[in-house]
């Protein structure tokens, strides 16, 4: 790719398909993606390890003192793929769990967490180049970055791709769980007092709920040509 690097903020919605054009966009640029869910993920795979998170309570004073003993890497497996790794061990199946899910859409309610992560997040933005995936990344992690895209989605096409992720994963959830989960992550997303979930002012929303991959993919290198070449005119 041309020109000099950029950093490029994805964000939205539980499942609507952040990741795929993230994934996809670092592939075409030769970009490094980085998966900011998975890290609060891991948070709560760490919480829930050492049973400071049940169905119910969350032991918030535990994870405060902890918080400086989790640490997250990212590494690339033999397929290519980025597989996340906590304090050393590669839990990447493990955090694709509802329970983690769970865990992650609570944990990342907390202000110390957020701001743990942020300051990870913001280090592995230093050298640009990095596409990352969030609900803040345009908001509060990349506020500067130079492409911002924000995907929607109808909360029932959300509910059933993730569904059929889950299947393929050999998991066997009812659709009603998986609808009334994404139902409250986006009711937590969106209302908790740290930064919320919302649309930068300066971001480009795309809504998918009808647009395939190849398509969506299409758009967003578009509109990274249109920014980069922007830039080199000015
Ligand atoms: O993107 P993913 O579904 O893997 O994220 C898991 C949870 O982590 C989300 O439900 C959301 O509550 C939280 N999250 C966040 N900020 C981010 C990324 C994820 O609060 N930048």
């Amino acid at each position: 790719m041309q020109g000099k690097k950029i950093n490029i903020a994805v964000d939205g919605y539980s499942s609507c398909g952040k990741s795929t054009i993230a994934k996809g966009l670092a592939r075409e640029l030769g970009y490094t993606y980085i998966d900011s869910g998975a890290m609060y993920r891991a948070v709560a795979l760490f919480a829930i390890r050492n049973g400071w998170i049940s169905e119910s309570e969350m032991d918030e004073e535990q994870l405060r003192q902890h918080v400086a003993d989790i640490h997250i890497t990212f590494k690339t497996n033999h397929q290519g793929e980025q597989e996340t790794y906590l304090n050393g061990e590669n839990v990447e199946q493990q955090i694709r769990t509802l329970e983690a899910a769970n865990g992650a859409s609570r944990v990342s309610t907390l202000g110390f967490v957020r701001k743990e992560l942020v300051n990870q997040q913001q280090l592995m933005g230093k050298q640009k180049g990095v596409v990352m995936d969030g609900r803040d990344i345009g908001t509060v992690v990349f506020p500067d970055a130079e492409l911002k895209l924000f995907l929607t989605a109808s909360p029932d096409v959300r509910a059933l791709r993730r569904f059929d992720e889950m299947k393929a994963n050999g998991e066997n959830p009812s659709f009603g769980d998986v609808l009334a989960n994404v139902k409250e992550r986006d009711l937590r997303d969106t209302t908790r007092e740290e930064s919320p979930l919302r649309k930068a002012d300066d971001a480009l929303e795309l809504d998918n709920s009808d647009i395939g991959i190849e398509e969506q993919l299409r758009w967003a290198l578009e509109m990274f040509n249109k920014i980069t070449t922007e830039d080199e005119q000015n």
